[in-house]
């Protein structure tokens, strides 16, 4: 299959390219289009063998369920069984955005979409082309990340083509994505809402609108068995053995340094995740500042990028510094913190 790939710009989109877009994903094809959190994989969600096809593209199990993106707040009363109240409000305070919410699912829904569960996973995205390609679709559009299984999520549209040229009908290449973390993921079926996998949109503000919220354990404890089924699986990992050195600033910097120095008379290739605080004090290797620790927002933005950097760089060992204790939560740090902790197999030292 030839991919196409077509530009596109959120602020004056190009309707002829979005309507082709449109038409793939209504005949049962697969698009990738920028979303604010990562790009996306779309195909029609409500067509089980659409479904299927971006299992096959992705090379992702078959029992790792999509989410249901759409475009129209009341499309979540088709697709869902009931909508608690909790989903309204929260849809109010930050749909469209990175939060997604697990819902009953209707009979509007295939279980091909949903993995086999009676439940499903609902999102309305704050980006326009987004938006308007859902629009065009038909209206629910099952999108997850558009990497292969396994690797980081794409932040930009030549980490998609990487992954899926050849594999999907048409790539809609809007630039430099703004959050790069996927979304939010929040558990409403049971009584106390639970998030699944923390994102931009943080406890603490959810927690405004919901009062308590409970985080599931798994997000950053290994060995516990998660209720997102996708966040079982090794994601997120680069081709370099990644150890995440946590810790005093200046212990950190010389640990990292004295190990570099280890791997590089083996012979092995070292990547640095340092930050614009202690870029300057590393030593030896390639390395790479996330940015600023005063600015947790472009941390997150940098980290799958600089992942998928030091594969194309053949590096085969790798350090990251620690962007926060997780048990303490907070702001995004507990986002980055989740995906560095998967992308390195909870490999972890503490100084
Ligand atoms: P991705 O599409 O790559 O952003 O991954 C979607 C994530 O949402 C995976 O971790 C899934 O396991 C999770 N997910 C989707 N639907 C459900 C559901 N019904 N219940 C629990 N987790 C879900
Ligand atoms: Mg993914």
């Amino acid at each position: 299959m030839k991919t196409k790939i077509v530009p596109i710009d959120e602020k004056n989109i190009d309707k002829e390219a979005l309507k082709e877009a449109g038409m793939i994903i209504q005949k049962g094809g697969l698009v990738a289009f920028p979303t604010e959190t990562v790009y996306g994989l779309g195909g029609n969600a409500l067509d089980k063998s659409a479904a299927e096809k971006i299992y096959r593209a992705k090379g992702r199990p078959s029992d790792n369920p999509l989410i249901v993106h759409i475009c129209r707040m009341e499309d979540m009363n088709s697709i869902a069984a009931q909508v608690p109240e909790t989903a309204g409000k929260l849809a109010d305070a930050f749909w469209p955005g990175p939060l997604t919410m697990i819902l009953r699912k209707s009979g509007k829904v295939p279980y091909e979409t949903t993995g086999g569960l009676d439940t499903v996973a609902v999102r309305m995205p704050g980006h326009k082309t987004a938006l308007a390609l859902i629009e065009a679709a038909g209206g629910y559009v099952a999108a997850p990340s558009a990497n292969i299984s396994g690797r980081p999520s794409p932040t930009q549209a030549k980490y998609v083509a990487e992954d899926m040229y050849g594999r999907i009908e048409m790539i809609l290449d809007g630039g430099d994505i703004c959050i790069g973390l996927e979304s939010t993921i929040v558990d409403l079926t049971e009584r106390v809402p639970v998030i699944l996998r923390p994102g931009y949109v943080t406890k603490e503000m959810l927690e405004r609108v919901l009062g308590h919220v409970e985080i599931d354990r798994a997000v950053l404890e290994d060995g516990q068995a998660p209720k997102a089924p996708g966040m079982k699986y090794k994601h997120y990992a680069p081709k370099g053995d990644l150890t995440i050195i946590s810790g005093m600033q200046e212990k950190v910097v010389a640990e990292i340094n004295r190990r570099c120095r280890e791997m590089e008379k083996e012979g092995e290739k070292v990547g640095i995740i340092g930050t614009d605080e202690t870029a300057a004090f590393y030593e030896t290797g390639n390395i790479k500042s996330a940015g600023s620790r005063t600015e947790e927002s472009s941390i997150a933005r940098a980290l799958y990028r600089i992942l998928r950097e030091f594969d194309d760089e053949g590096v085969t060992v790798i350090y990251s510094e620690a962007f926060e204790e997780p048990a303490e939560g907070g702001g995004m740090g507990q986002a980055i913190m989740n995906r560095l902790l998967k992308a390195a197999g909870h490999h972890i030292v503490k100084l």
